[in-house]
Formats: structure tokens, sequence, C-alpha cells
């Protein structure tokens, strides 16, 4: 148990629409409970219930008969975390301040489940995926919180789990919560890339699309076993299924998600049934992601809901909408890469990106949006632009970010909190297409060994000073036992302002391996104050001085990282050692006791740990 603990993941690092008065409460029956499953990175057009002729959707296309489909739905944020964080409080990324993966939603916010927990719901999510990690302050509200992501041999988390792990929970809970009302939300992350599993060579060689396809079945299968659990309670509960963002296979140059605007990423599938809501409607009107909490309260009964979204309960019943525009955000070309971030505001047939080159697409005609008419629609396309300032600027001052300690100090490693140019004389996303497709390909996990390296070597070639190529390259090189040039890479990462503390942690592992544990030491409290309670950061940092021969000044450390991830079990085992270091055997032979309690059956660390737990036993046990 030498190694050091490597980096866990790589960190996925207004005024808006109140145009419109809220509608009058909708008097129709009111729904007991609420199930809300989320499917990660589901396009609406590989579903069956939208028109996909090779879909294996039966689950979702059965939901669409039984309920409401939505047919022009948008995310407000083709990403992960932004995008759940709209969903759950109502509210634009401006409002909730997550503007990326990796931030933290303003604890100051309520969310659906705050509101519901304080109406007597019992509440509960079952999550899928880190940057969903309840770090980032989604968890607020749920009484119960499932984010645990399970371990590999090596004792590190996965980034992700599968979908039958998370509705075997669900559905646990929902078994034992059938006599109250509740509010369980489940998200599946099948779709989301890699597609399957590409290191087996036989998978590999399947065409993307047809990978992508077999994880939506799989979704969607999952989704159908959670419904089934409902039984009885299935006609008094709402059922909202929706997507967060979709995926882009070449669209606009797009490869994945995150970066660009476009529908590609932006439209999802969002069906709503349930008590009160009529069988097998469509509704053509434009919806947001932001709709959802305010629809989920009053579909419960629930005075209004304080949110950029609407109620759509009209739209349930038959009814229309009010006339309005939808706001939608990448802060991920800001964040990630230092260009220009996205944003953009629709009506039912306008949509305007705000960009250092402005895009206007006429929807209407052009749903692909090609043909950009900025040049010719310039009122309308000023119009847009003011509006869209309106409800964000370029840029992200400290009070339009969520006021949290390790927020800031992401956004101050940035730069981006003081400063508050303009955004014009950044470089604009299109203009980088080919390098953020490079990028998304070697984030996407599609890519392993050579041609991952070649990937990133061609990024750096074109963007030499690129913060993530460096770290990604770091790690390559480090799996290949090149340390000496890696550190080279997390130092340009570094100083090319990372927004996580990745390359710290490499460079500390580099060190460490190389004995020089005082640079591990100085690395990691810099990595502290970035992010001042990442538990990896504490237990390196815990395991580095405890293991340097400071037993006693590594403890709190490695008790504090252990404080909140229990199964960092490196940080357990240095834990062990420290106490038996200094004397205090009873406690090393109780966390090496609870180690082995917590280590898989078949994780190759088991030996060494009992040969730590009989040295520090009592001979008399
Ligand atoms: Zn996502």
């Amino acid at each position: 148990m030498r190694a050091f603990i490597g980096v866990v993941t790589l960190t996925l690092a207004a005024a808006c629409s109140r145009d419109a008065a809220a509608p009058p409460a909708d008097n129709s029956r009111v729904a007991r409970n609420v199930l809300l499953i989320t499917i990660d990175t589901l396009r609406a057009d590989r579903v069956g219930a939208y028109g996909y002729s090779a879909a294996r959707t039966p689950a979702l296309d059965a939901l669409a008969r039984s309920g409401v489909r939505f047919d022009a739905a948008y995310a407000a944020a083709p990403i992960t975390l932004t995008s759940h964080a709209s969903l759950m409080t109502g509210r634009y990324p401006p409002g909730h301040g997550a503007r990326h993966n990796g931030m933290r939603v303003d604890s100051r916010i309520p969310t659906i489940a705050d509101v519901l927990a304080q109406q007597g719901f019992a509440t509960a999510a079952f999550i899928a995926a880190f940057p969903l990690d309840r770090r980032f302050g989604l968890s607020k509200g749920f009484q119960i919180y499932s984010d645990r992501m399970p371990r590999g041999e090596d004792g590190r988390p996965a980034n992700e789990r599968p979908g039958r792990m998370v509705v075997d929970e669900a559905m646990d809970w929902i078994g034992g919560h059938l006599h109250q009302r509740f509010f369980v939300w489940v998200h599946l992350f099948e779709p989301h890339a890699p597609y399957g599993n590409p290191a087996d060579p036989s998978e590999a060689r399947r065409p993307v699309a047809v990978r992508y396809d077999d994880e939506i079945a799989e979704a969607d299968r999952q989704m159908g076993r959670l419904i089934d659990a409902l039984g009885d309670s299935r006609h008094d509960t709402l059922i909202v299924a929706a997507a967060d963002h979709g995926e882009a296979f070449g669209e606009h140059g797009e490869i994945s998600h995150s970066v660009f605007t476009y529908d590609t990423t932006l439209r999802v599938p969002l069906l709503v049934a349930g008590p009160g809501v009529p069988a097998g409607q469509t509704v053509e009107q434009i919806a947001s992601l932001v709709d959802i909490a305010p629809t989920i309260a009053a579909r419960t009964g629930l005075p209004r809901f304080d949110a950029d979204g609407i109620n759509l309960s009209p739209a349930l019943t038959g009814g229309t909408l009010p006339a309005r525009t939808l706001y939608a955000e990448s802060f991920a070309p800001l964040l990630d890469f230092g260009w220009s971030p996205l944003r953009t505001l629709r009506d039912e047939r306008w949509k305007y990106i705000a960009a250092p080159k402005p895009e206007l697409y006429d929807l209407q005609h052009d749903p692909a949006e090609t043909d950009n008419l900025v040049a010719t629609e310039t009122t309308r396309a000023s119009e847009l632009a003011r509006r869209t300032d309106g409800v964000s600027s370029a840029t992200l001052a400290p009070h339009a970010a969520a006021p949290d300690r390790e927020a800031l100090a992401r956004l101050q490693a940035l730069g981006y909190v003081a400063t508050s140019t303009g955004g014009t004389d950044r470089a604009d996303p299109k203009d980088r297409r080919e390098l953020a497709a490079h990028l998304a390909e070697v984030t996407s996990g599609e890519l392993r060994g050579p041609e991952l390296e070649r990937a990133l070597r061609e990024i750096l070639k074109q963007d030499p000073s690129n913060p993530q190529a460096h770290v990604r390259l770091g790690y390559v090189l480090v799996a290949k036992g090149r340390c000496r040039d890696a550190v080279t890479q997390f130092r340009a990462a570094i100083a090319e302002h990372l927004p996580s503390v990745d390359a710290h942690l490499g460079l500390a592992g580099c060190a460490m391996s190389d004995g020089q544990r005082d640079v591990a030491e100085r690395t990691l409290r810099l990595a502290e104050q970035i992010e001042p309670n990442n538990p990896v950061v504490l237990a390196n940092l815990g395991i580095a001085i405890s293991d340097g021969g400071r037993p006693a000044d590594g403890l709190p450390f490695l008790q504090h990282a252990l404080s909140f991830d229990p199964d960092l079990h490196q940080a357990r085992f240095s834990l062990a050692v420290a106490y038996g270091r200094l004397g205090r055997r009873d406690d090393a032979a109780r966390e090496a006791a609870e180690l082995l309690r917590r280590l898989p059956e078949s994780a190759p660390q088991r030996p060494e740990v009992e040969r730590l737990l009989a040295a520090v036993r009592p001979p008399s046990d």
C-alpha cells in the first residue's frame, strides 16, 4: 500500500422569462407522489416516442402514451450539474450559480426537494455519476442522497455506476415508503460516453451510434423496472422523465456535449404522466427544464414555486402556455478553455446565440441551425442580444457565482472573479471547433493508450497552452511510468490556470514516487488552498506528512479526509499505521479492522492490512 492515492476523478471540471405572469393554479387532481427520472445525455430523437424508428425504448414510449410528450423541450445548459441544478431549482444557471460541473449550487436557493420535504414528503435521490456528487450541493432537501460510486479493486471510486444498481436501491426505498407521500429522483447515466466498454476490442469495433443506442436501451430497461415498482401507487404518482442534455455526433463539428449551445445538445425528451394528465397528448410549444420544479409544485398542490420557469399545467391539460423566451448557456468554453461563453435566447421561432460572432437562426425554416441570419435580421438580432445580456453577462462576477469558498477559490484560480472584462476579446468557440472536438474525443473515454496520447499531442500542437490537455497528457505519461515528463505537463496545466487541483495531485504523486515528500507536501498545501474540503487532497496530504515521519501531524488530515469519504482505503491504511507509530495500538487495530471490513473480498491489499492488524493487535487478543 505504498502507492499514493491517484486522482480519483478528473473533475469533469435575472429577470429571465418572468415576462409572463404565472398561470392560474390548475384544479385537476393532485398527485400524491412524484417520480423524477433523468437519463443523462439522451437525445430526444433517439427515443421511439419522438419518431426514431430503430429505437429500443419501450418504457419511455409507454410513458409518452400514458401522458404528455413535450416536443420542443430544452435544457438550460448542455452539461450535467448545471442542467440538473436548473431542473431542481427552476432557475437558469445565473440564478443557482453552478455554471459548470465542479462548481456549487447556491445553498440559499430552494430546490423542489426542499419544498416537498418541508411539506412532509419523504425525499430520496439515487445518483449514477460523480458530477452530481453531494459536494456540489444538489443533495439539499433529500433525506436520502445515494451518490456513492462503487470502487475498483484498487480502491478508487468509479465515475459512474450501472443503472441497475441505482434502480435496485431506488426500488428498495420506494417499497419502504409507499405508505406516505414521497418524492424520488433517479438519475441514469448509461447513454453518457464512453458508450459500452471501448476497452473491449470486440465492442469497440461496433459503430458509436449502435453502442449509444444500446446504452439508451439499457437505461430504458431500468426505467421500466422502476416504474413497475410503483405498483398500484402509479395512479397517484406524477412521473416526469427527461434528459439533462443531448449528445453531438459531428453536428456543427461538435463531439459529445458541453461546449456548444445548438439544439443537438440542448433539445431533450420531456415526458409527464400522472393524475389529471391526459394520455397521448403532445405539446408543440417550447418548454425548458426550469419549468419542471414549478410544475411538480403545482401538480402536488403546493403554493407557487418561485422560479424562472413556469408551471406547465395548462399545456398538460390541453391549454396554451404564455408566449415567452427561454434562456440557455454554456460557460464550459470559458471555464475549461478561456474561450468566450455562449448564451442563447429562443422563442417559438427565433434563436439567438450571443458569442464574439453572434448567430441568429429561424428555427421554423432552419431547425438544424445552419443558416446564420444575424447580418440580415439586424434589428431582431440586436434586440435579442440586449435581452440576452439582461439574463446574464458574458463574465462571472462573485455575486453571480455561488458564494461558496470552494467555488470562489476555483474562480479565483482562473482569474475570472476580480476581472470583469467583456467577453469580446475571447476566442469564439466555433473558431476552435476542431480543437473542441479533439478535446471531446479525449474526455469521452472512447480513446485508449497510444491513440489517446496522439490525440492529446495533436491538441497541444494546435493549442499549446490548453490546461486540460496538459493535465490529461500528464496522467497518460504517469501510467507509462514517465513521471519526469509528466511533471512538465502538470506544471504547464497549473501555469495555464487549470480550474481543478488535478494537476497538483499529479505533481504530488510524482514527487512521492520519487521520494520527495517535502515537495509533495508543499504542492498539496497549495491544492488545499484551492479546494479546502477536497477529500483526496486531504488524504494525500495526510499520507505525505504521516509517511514522512510526522504521524501526529498527519492524523488530522487523514481523519478529515475519511469524514468526507470513509472509503478512502489508502488514507485509512495510513491512519492505522500512524496510530501504530504513535503507540496507539487499539486505535490502529480498530482502523485496520475497519479497513478489512470495507475492502472487497478480492482486494489485493488485504494481506498487507492483515499483517498490519496482526502486528498492532496485543498478543492476548
Ligand atoms: Zn449529463
